[in-house]
């Protein structure tokens, strides 16, 4: 604990968690504990005649029941390395059917199964529960042991009264699959795990069935899994759904995560699959300081040294601590060890070996992680009780616990919470339709949200952004999510500004905070608590919705969401006269940012921008007459660039493929089929108003031909040639462009519309000293970073608040300004610039600051805007959504003054429309390629700390089996007192996807004991 904080009650929990397990010792200790620890006596003294080949013959095994069906492999596993003997989600949901179906009428054993919902390409998500009789009956109705340990993780029923009920009512425990459909073996394993669950009649396996309700997924990624004859790792959109356990944007994720808040308990495990051997925690990597004691000290202390112990019984080969996190809030190990208070675990299994193997190490694990659980059921129960307790009073002090490093290996913590949180607050009238996402999110996961009743003055407010905090009246109505609740681990990690990251070290992002990607600027939290007991509500949703004064002649709304932002296109699309107002406006004691959209009423039926209002959670002002000078929008029809000359198979335009974006094998598939998943399933546009337009459509002429109002391009370089060239006659002709990342900006100067370019971030001042262990060289792994938003361009929009830039990768553009020309700047990198996460040489001078991030330029009667990052990416960001539909939707038209007597005399001229360029006087089209930058965070480097190491590391490389290509690629080269392999461009980040020769040669030179300056 920290010096200092209120540790009173924390401590009592903290001493009666010893007494009960004796494991929850100093943290310090539990790297010891962990090489200390053994199972004593495996199993109670009252079951002593274990004997697993007492199975009950009613029960099908796979092989008889893959017989009598046709099904082959007719076992749970094949000779095949690789994951092709793999069976289909069919064939594994049918065993496990039958399975379920031959338990009726047992007085052992019951099986339940549940369909959560049904996949993009038509397929059931389904699991089974497992358990005695008795507990089946009484998970929904009798003793409602769901509803009981759901209202102790929402704090309705408190933690005295889970601990004194521990005894009585099984764990609630998750043994699922990985969301990864090429990691497929889980699938088997799990389906033997069931069978064993179902048909032994030793007193061992009557215990599990009396101490869990064991919830079972074998296949949670149904698409994927049937994609290809290995499977495919992605959502059929091409998303990576083990990077979407808390947003839940993708099938995968949706309900079927919302079922674990239903019944939630200790232990959540996430099967997966990687290159080779095993690995099961505890990780190498930081553990999240939200990441509860409970949860991480189960794993360290109990379920990792047990797991060894089997491992080591069977002479399996396995790993622990690799380079996996607690740390990110994405995963399907953290995301979980937050929500549930769970052991949330990353099981990973080498795909090399037989797959027979494959499957028997994930079934050896999962078995023994499900016998943990069952030995010391009621302690472990009583434990994860307590902890909600605890997690509540750590947040009534506005307490963050600290981060922790688990990993013997690792040195050194860099940061740690410095600031108290009491509570976030959300300020009527911002951001409305975005703000209701949030909250119903929250809700749907067991947050209790509020709204104020009356007007509270708090001594310490921390608006998102800028640093520190100041005295701030919250006005009724405003919406107020307290700390001091039982899910305060999970709101804290997920609305946390800065994630505290405790190392240097990162393989995928390293800021994912709901509060800035879903554009939160305005909002923020308390550093105080809030004084007194002023009156609020509970709310089960925000309901921003509805029409004040429908009958008044100009309807108003904000854009300052990307729900509001959508509205527009909404309305158009029902033949409504929409504008947007040039400035900000007060009306009725409302303050309505810039872009806020007008609409004529007698354009529009009340009943349907009432029903619109409601959907888009946008509230609708009637207004006596325009309040502000504006500019008209037309009817959009956007061109969504494939990349190619095919539209990719995905699940709304599967042509002649299966689908499933993945397989479809085109430049540019993944780019679009992710901003198509954005812009027609997050944001519910119709596939009227954007369509796909493929390279040769470009080529063809079709976006004037075919009336398109604007093209947007995810990142795709479109050469000079005839795709260039019809670009440019489109947006000289009154048509907008819109492209992202370093190719849209190319394909930008190619078509003549700009001369922006990057700037090379390869030597200094990008190259400083960087914290121990990460490479010197400029590092933006999916940060969020402050913005500056010029809300006098249509772009920017809405952004009268400011907001926030998330660079996905360090390969997102960094724009010279020197290149700028008559280009405009939207949005620019401000100067001092505050990170929100880890970052290396990005924020000094001469690096981001200042620059720009988002342009834009009139070109001929249009317009064009490049966008320095991906604002698709994942489907995570609305704040990028916003600025990309508000380039999309960027009005080419004259100002309209305000006053309406001036209307007339404006269309003589006060203000006019461009005009499309003259023939003779176009740009020439011509390639203008992009500066190239060196991304050394994807070097493989292995330092020697002294002299003498050349061809120690040269024998290393070549004994991990590294292929030809590194070999060729290697350099070993003398850097001042060291000796140095350095591998270019060929790092994989993701430890899942790293071969075996990088995850041997990051072995063996620990063992050797170089240091690892990028492995
Ligand atoms: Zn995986």
């Amino acid at each position: 604990m920290i010096a200092g904080k209120p540790t009173t009650s924390a401590d009592r929990v903290k001493t009666r968690k010893t007494r009960r397990l004796g494991l929850l010792t100093a943290a310090c200790a539990s790297a010891v504990a962990l090489l200390a620890w053994a199972p004593a006596g495996a199993f109670g003294a009252e079951c002593d005649n274990f004997s697993p080949n007492d199975l009950d013959p009613s029960i099908p095994t796979f092989h008889d029941w893959a017989i009598a069906n046709g099904v082959t492999p007719d076992t749970l596993g094949g000779f095949n390395t690789g994951t092709t003997s793999r069976h289909t989600t069919a064939q594994v949901n049918a065993y496990m059917e039958a399975v379920a179906a031959a338990t009726a009428g047992n007085d052992r054993v019951k099986i339940i199964t549940r369909q959560t919902g049904t996949s993009n390409l038509g397929k059931p998500f389904k699991y089974a529960v497992v358990s005695s009789p008795d507990n089946i009956d009484n998970l929904d109705s009798g003793r409602n042991d769901g509803a009981f340990w759901r209202g102790v993780r929402e704090g309705t029923i408190s933690a005295e009264q889970g601990e004194a009920e521990a005894d009585e009512r099984p764990a609630l425990i998750w043994l699922t699959a990985t969301p990864h459909g090429s990691e497929p073996a889980a699938g088997e394993a799990l389906s033997r795990l069931l069978y064993e669950f179902a048909a032994r009649r030793d007193c061992h396996n009557v215990d599990r069935l009396n101490n869990l309700d064991t919830f079972i997924t074998p296949v949670t990624n149904p698409d994927g899994r049937d994609a290809s004859a290995g499977g495919t790792r992605t959502t059929a959109y091409g998303f990576d759904p083990n990077r979407d356990f808390a947003t839940r944007n993708q099938d995968v994720n949706q309900a079927r995560i919302l079922e674990i808040y239903k019944y939630p308990g200790p232990i959540y495990v996430d099967a997966h699959q990687q290159s080779s051997g095993y690995f099961f925690p505890p990780n190498e990597d930081a553990v999240h300081h939200e990441v509860s004691e409970f949860s991480w000290k189960f794993i360290q202390n109990k379920i990792g040294p047990a797991l060894q112990q089997t491992f080591n019984d069977q002479t399996s080969q396995y790993r622990n601590y690799n380079s996996y996190d607690l740390f990110a809030m994405v995963y399907g190990d953290s995301v979980p060890s937050v929500q549930l208070g769970a052991a949330g675990m990353t099981f990973e299994k080498g795909t090399s070996e037989s797959y027979g193997k494959q499957v028997y190490d994930h079934y050896l694990a999962l078995d023994e992680t499900a016998n943990v659980a069952s030995r010391d059921k009621a302690d472990i129960m009583a434990d994860w009780s307590a902890q909600w307790e605890e997690a509540k009073e750590q947040g009534e002090a506005g307490f963050l616990p600290p981060n922790h490093l688990v990993s013997p290996l690792n040195p050194e913590i860099i940061d740690q919470p410095d600031t108290d949180v009491f509570g976030y607050y959300y300020l009527p009238n911002n951001h409305p339709g975005d703000t209701a996402k949030l909250m119903r999110e929250m809700i749907e996961t067991g947050v209790h949200v509020y709204r104020l009743d009356q007007d509270v003055s708090v001594p310490a407010a921390h608006t998102f952004g800028p640093p520190g905090s100041e005295p701030m009246v919250l006005p009724a109505g405003t919406l107020w999510i307290p700390s001091g609740q039982t899910n305060k681990h999970w709101i804290q990690a997920i609305l946390g500004e800065d994630p505290f990251m405790p190392v240097s070290y990162h393989y995928d992002v390293v800021n994912w905070s709901w509060s800035q990607l879903r554009g939160q600027s305005g909002n923020g939290y308390l550093t105080e608590a809030m004084p007194g007991s002023p009156a609020m509500t509970e709310i089960t949703a925000a309901d921003f919705g509805g029409v004040t004064d429908v009958a008044k002649p100009v309807l108003a709304f904000p854009t300052d969401s990307a729900q509001g932002a959508t509205m527009l296109i909404d309305l158009l699309r029902r033949g409504a006269d929409v504008s947007r107002s040039d400035e900000a406006f007060e009306a009725g004691g409302v303050e309505f940012p810039t872009g806020t959209g007008l609409v004529d009423s007698s354009t529009i039926g009340s009943a349907t921008i009432a029903e619109i209002s409601e959907e888009r959670q946008v509230p609708v002002t009637g207004l006596d007459d325009y309040p502000s000078a504006r500019h008209d929008l037309v009817e959009p029809k956007i061109g969504l660039y494939t990349g190619s000359t095919a539209v990719p198979t995905n699940p709304l335009q599967p042509g002649t493929g299966n689908g499933h974006c993945a397989t479809a094998g085109l430049t540019g598939a993944t780019n679009y089929c992710e901003m198509l998943n954005v812009l027609a399933i997050q944001l519910d546009i119709p596939l009227t108003v954007i369509q796909p337009v493929t390279s040769t459509d470009l080529a063809a002429g079709f976006l004037v031909s075919q009336n398109y109002t604007a093209f947007v391009n995810p990142g795709q370089t479109i050469a000079a040639g005839p795709g260039a060239t019809a670009l440019q006659a489109f947006v000289n002709n009154g048509g907008n462009y819109v492209g992202s990342l370093a190719g849209g900006t190319t394909t930008a100067r190619n078509a003549g519309f700009t001369t922006l370019n990057t700037q090379s971030t390869s030597g200094p001042p990008w190259n400083d000293p960087c914290p121990a262990g990460a490479p010197s060289a400029f590092d933006t792994s999916g940060v969020s970073l402050m913005g500056e938003f010029n809300p006098d361009d249509p772009v920017a929009w809405g952004f009268d608040n400011g907001g926030f830039l998330y660079r996905d990768a360090t390969s997102n553009p960094v724009y010279d300004p020197a290149t700028l020309g008559s280009t405009n700047v939207a949005v620019s990198y401000p100067d001092p610039l505050t990170a929100f996460g880890y970052t290396c040489n990005a924020t000094g001078a001469g690096e981001l600051p200042g620059r720009p991030a988002v342009a834009d330029v009139a070109f001929g009667a249009g317009h064009a805007t490049m966008l320095g990052f991906n604002p698709w990416y994942r489907a995570w960001n609305d704040s990028n959504w916003r600025m990309a539909l508000n380039a999309a939707l960027y009005p080419n038209g004259a100002s309209i003054p305000v006053a309406p007597a001036a209307k007339k005399a404006a269309a003589d001229g006060a203000e006019t429309a461009n005009e499309p360029i003259p023939a003779d006087e176009l740009p020439r089209i011509a390639n203008r390629p992009v500066i190239h930058s060196h991304d050394a965070g994807k070097d493989i480097r292995i330092t020697a700390l002294s002299h003498g190491h050349i061809r120690g590391l040269h024998r290393m490389l070549r004994k991990s089996g590294a292929p030809a290509k590194a070999m060729r690629k290697a350099k070993f080269t003398t850097e001042g007192k060291y000796d140095v392999l350095t591998i270019r461009g060929m790092r994989i980040l993701d430890p899942e996807l790293r071969p075996t020769w990088q995850l041997e040669l990051g072995q063996n030179a620990r063992d050797s004991g170089y240091a690892l300056t990028n492995l």
